[in-house]
């Protein structure tokens, strides 16, 4: 059993599948105009962890996402430049290329962080005709109107429109006397369907009923989410600043066309901070695997920095909390490879590791617990075979670690190292030190320890 807090009225639920033993999840996944940067990967890890915890409850799960690789807008609301235009002007490439790049490089970051790969990564691209279809079936249903640059959703016509973000439609009709487009009936209308300009070809347009365009951003993920899963589905992922207009129109959309819900549960994680502000690209803070691996962090340490934090919490992001992420995944590494191998864990640690998972997703208390049991004095081999088990959640390959930790030193280390301790021995430090950093630059760690020197793997695997 496991209880979520469901965005959509604010409740912890217990989780329960429309079908069975099968859950469907959407993810909203990245626009593929740039490189993820360490807040948007939070977002993935979130799924990947949902995921993980619904999997060692027994369910079988189908998980998509989308990849956005026609240009929406760089403001949420129908406002601002098209992101993948704003790319192609800065690298001098296609649309079509841009976007080919940056998805390898999305699918890339993920396999770092150890995030299991989606059943399907749907690109907007391959469903422009299933977007038209929707598109179709709201003006049918009389739900859009027309204006001199697209095809919008009118969301006055729908009565619960908000009821996600419970949004404050009259404070949003207050506040919205500034907007750019006065066509628009209503300040939360929003385009489903965008005209190319007269004047200029885009990379990316298609035919429609409507003219030539392309479509807006809320609407594929309501035409992949529903052709993939059905409607209504499990459950929908996405981070926080989605509720209030992206999944809010992907609801309203979704449920005008089909008169039924979208998905039951809405789940959203928080951003992460930088100076107490949101990492964001308008914001010019952002920091990618890359730069992290620059700085020797492994990506995984990253994970174990999320992980540290509830997903409905922001976390700070700081590099001395990175270094200290680090170092504490270093440390459960050498512990876990200090211990032998075992089949049966410790029951009672892993029940409140569990429990605590099972409640939200609460991975801080969940590593809490984790501590506690690797700090007890259980037997070694209970402790490993407990951490295989809660990895199967945490996703820190620590299977991989103590393999690659207790695999026997090559021939060639043990000779440096031989002849590291001869120097030493003679006071010949600068010598000595020469070695230490051959052994180090072929992939090693040297820790002097008052028993001698001890040789291990390095850990990291960026
Ligand atoms: P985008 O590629 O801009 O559509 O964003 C991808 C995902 O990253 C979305 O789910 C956003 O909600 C999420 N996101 C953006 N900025 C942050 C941040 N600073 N911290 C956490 N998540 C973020
Ligand atoms: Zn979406």
């Amino acid at each position: 059993m496991i209880k979520l807090l469901n965005t959509l009225g604010r409740k912890k639920e217990i989780f329960k599948p429309l079908n069975g033993k099968n859950v469907g999840i959407y993810t909203c996944g990245p626009t593929v105009y740039d490189y993820a940067h360490i807040g948007n990967l939070r977002a993935y890890l979130f799924a990947d962890v949902l995921k993980r915890a619904l999997k060692t409850e027994g369910y079988k799960i189908t998980h998509i996402m989308n990849i956005t690789d026609v240009g929406h807008l760089t403001g949420d609301r129908d406002m601002g430049q098209d992101k993948m235009l704003v790319a192609q002007k800065r690298e001098k490439k296609s649309a079509w290329e841009i976007a080919s790049f940056y998805t390898d490089a999305f699918l890339d970051d993920i396999a770092r962080l150890n995030i299991i790969t989606p059943d399907k990564l749907s690109k907007a691209t391959d469903h422009i005709k299933d977007m038209i279809e929707l598109v179709k079936m709201l003006e049918k249903k009389g739900f859009t109107y027309k204006t001199s640059d697209g095809i919008y959703f009118d969301t006055a016509k729908l009565s619960d429109y908000g009821k996600l973000a419970q949004l404050d439609i009259e404070g949003l009709k207050e506040g919205a006397r500034v907007e750019a487009n006065p066509e628009k009936r209503n300040p939360t209308d929003f385009a489903l369907w965008k005209f190319s300009p007269p004047t200029a070809k885009r990379d990316m347009e298609w035919d429609s009923p409507w003219g030539i365009g392309f479509p807006g951003w809320h609407i594929e993920c309501s035409a992949m989410s529903v052709k993939y899963l059905g409607q209504p589905f499990d459950i929908h992922t996405g981070g926080i600043d989605h509720v209030p207009v992206h999944h809010t129109n992907e609801m309203a959309q979704s449920e005008a066309a089909a008169g039924k819900p979208l998905a039951n549960f809405w789940l959203h994680s928080e951003f992460i901070m930088v100076d107490g502000g949101r990492m964001g690209k308008s914001e010019g803070n952002l920091i990618t695997l890359d730069q992290l691996a620059e700085k020797n962090f492994d990506s995984l340490a990253y994970r174990y920095f999320v992980l540290q934090g509830h997903y409905r919490s922001k976390l700070n992001f700081t590099w001395d909390a990175m270094d200290s992420a680090q170092n504490t995944l270093n440390n459960l590494y050498e512990k876990l490879a200090e211990c032998k191998e075992g089949k049966t864990g410790a029951k009672q640690f892993e029940k409140t590791f569990f429990e605590a998972i099972n409640d939200d997703l609460d991975t801080p208390k969940a590593l809490s617990v984790m501590w506690e049991m690797i700090h007890s004095d259980i037997a070694d081999s209970k402790k490993y075979a407990s951490l295989m088990k809660m990895d199967e959640v945490l996703g820190l390959s620590l299977k991989e670690a103590w393999e690659r930790l207790n695999e026997p030193l090559p021939e060639a280390i043990m000779v440096l190292a031989d002849l590291r301790e001869a120097l030493r021995k003679e006071n010949k430090w600068a010598e000595s030190d020469q070695i230490r950093v051959e052994i180090e630059r072929q992939g090693f760690v040297v820790r002097d320890t008052n028993k001698g020197s001890v040789i291990t793997r390095k850990i990291d695997k960026n």
